[in-house]
């Protein structure tokens, strides 16, 4: 569908009654170039609160849950009645009771077992969501843009890998065709749920936290979008994190390399799966900020316009991990190999890796809620190496931060890497480790946790980002 626009709103831009009349303001009015379908996260806060209750449950806290169920539903029905006519919030307010009435009945279950399955959790969690699109699409309805809500949960095809599932491309595709096709064929503007999905066999899975962009490219792609818009809270696309440093400046342009090292390497603005659906199409991306409509935003293109670093991003919840053969009969490549293959079957992600060529040591940054299933298995692999002191016991260091420095080109900066050590040197920060990976795109630097946002900040300032546009 080549004049199909996908917009997606995150959950502040969802976060009360004006901003939903706001977004559908921003749908009506693009709607008038093309047929627009759009993707909205829950309002904002609602998954971390559904989420709690989910944790209440499995401790056995029954009234923690109902309070917070109470919560979740007023805040939805007061939202209700301040966006809808009158003749229109009843069958809202039943369809938010009757959602709300299902997380209590996933809540129950948890409680009774007195443990979370991954399977309740995301079915439980995408309620959020849909409380959310039920609420949008019946805004855009009574304010004249003809709109219905659709859970994502009978559009994107995942695998069953509970908590960040993967699109399975073809079925969603297929699956998005028919059940979104005739909608915006009929001029009515699917509202769909982000964050969601379901298995070939109708199990419900989500695409981990801030997945709802990820729907949105998911979608983009199927549907052969012309262009996907992620509407937010900020300018665009930033050279930092504009809590970390306050005169981080908005770039134009980021290329879909530069913005996937962006969001890989902690920038919370898009969610690290985001452009790999759309890259190979080459859809344009805009990220843009819905409390600030005058703005240009940045616009995601296969192209660099420039080189050099563009961008500063850090990550503090991480832990680095140290391997060292205690003897010379240890192969550190062999050692390495299984000790990837092992991560990988727990599922960490290495966000870096270093190792010293004469000692075979090396050291890995995972994130630190993958640490425990890493080590469960690193102790398992090298069980006998352990017990034998043929390797030393693993150490974990969860003390640390990750500062990365993104921007296409940065080879052809001879010194850079100098000026950005000597940068956080000078902040008296220690740096622990440093990796670089072969695209030179992203410079990947380990420093203490507790320099971290001082690291960032001269990095910032030493490459002067802040004066780019
Ligand atoms: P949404 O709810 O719309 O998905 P998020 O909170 O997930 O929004 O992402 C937007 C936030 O990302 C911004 O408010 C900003 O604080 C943060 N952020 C972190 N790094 C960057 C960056 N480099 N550029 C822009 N925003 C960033
Ligand atoms: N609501 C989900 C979350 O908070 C997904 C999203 O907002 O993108 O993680
Ligand atoms: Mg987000």
């Amino acid at each position: 569908m080549n004049d199909l626009l996908i917009m997606k709103f995150g959950g502040t831009s969802m976060g009360s009654a004006d901003r939903m009349r706001i977004a559908a303001q921003i749908c009506a009015d693009a709607q008038k170039q093309g047929a627009v379908a759009i993707v909205v996260s829950a309002m904002s806060k609602v998954t971390d609160l559904l989420l709690s209750t989910l944790r209440a449950a499995e401790e056995g806290d029954q009234e923690g849950v109902r309070e917070n169920i109470r919560t979740i539903e007023k805040r939805h029905a007061d939202t209700c009645r301040e966006l809808l006519p009158p003749s229109r919030q009843e069958s809202v307010l039943a369809s938010i009771h009757a959602l709300m009435e299902e997380f209590e009945r996933l809540s129950s279950g948890i409680l009774m077992l007195a443990e979370r399955p991954p399977r309740s959790v995301d079915e439980a969690l995408a309620i959020g969501e849909r409380l959310c699109a039920t609420l949008m699409a019946a805004c855009l309805d009574s304010s004249g843009t003809p709109a219905i809500a659709v859970n994502a949960r009978d559009v994107i095809v995942t695998d069953a890998v509970f908590g960040n599932a993967s699109p399975l491309l073809d079925l969603t595709r297929e699956k998005a065709m028919k059940t979104l096709g005739p909608k915006l064929h009929a001029g009515v503007l699917p509202v769909v749920t982000g964050f969601n999905g379901a298995t070939v066999d109708g199990k419900p899975t989500t695409l981990g936290r801030g997945g709802s962009d990820f729907s949105a490219s998911i979608l983009a792609s199927a549907l052969d979008a012309k262009e996907l818009w992620i509407w937010t809270d900020v300018d665009g696309i930033m050279s930092a994190d504009p809590r970390l440093v306050p005169d981080a400046a908005v770039l134009d342009t980021v290329t879909y390399r530069e913005a996937a090292e962006l969001a890989y390497n902690g920038a919370k603005v898009l969610h690290p799966r985001t452009l790999a659906p759309l890259m190979d199409k080459g859809i344009p991306v805009w990220s843009k900020n819905s409390f600030n409509l005058a703005a240009p935003g940045t616009k995601i293109v296969p192209q660099a316009e420039g080189n050099g670093p563009r961008a500063v991003t850090s990550m503090s919840n991480v832990a680095l991990i140290s391997i060292e053969p205690a003897s010379p009969a240890i192969n550190g490549a062999m050692l390495m190999g299984r000790v990837l293959e092992a991560l990988g079957r727990a599922n960490a992600e290495v966000l870096a890796f270093t190792s010293s060529s004469y000692r075979q040591s090396f050291c890995f940054l995972i994130r630190k809620d993958e640490v425990d299933a890493a080590l469960e298995r690193l102790e398992s692999e090298l069980s006998l190496e352990l017990e034998h002191e043929y390797v030393h016991p693993i150490e974990v260091d969860d003390n640390v931060g990750l500062l990365a420095v993104v921007g296409e080109g940065m080879a052809g900066h001879p010194g850079l890497a100098g000026r950005v050590f000597t940068a956080i040197s000078a902040e008296k920060v220690n740096i622990i480790a440093i990796a670089q990976g072969s695209t030179e795109l992203t410079i990947s630097i380990v420093v203490r946790r507790d320099g971290l946002e001082r690291a960032v900040k001269a990095v910032h300032a030493e490459c002067r980002m802040g004066v780019r546009g």
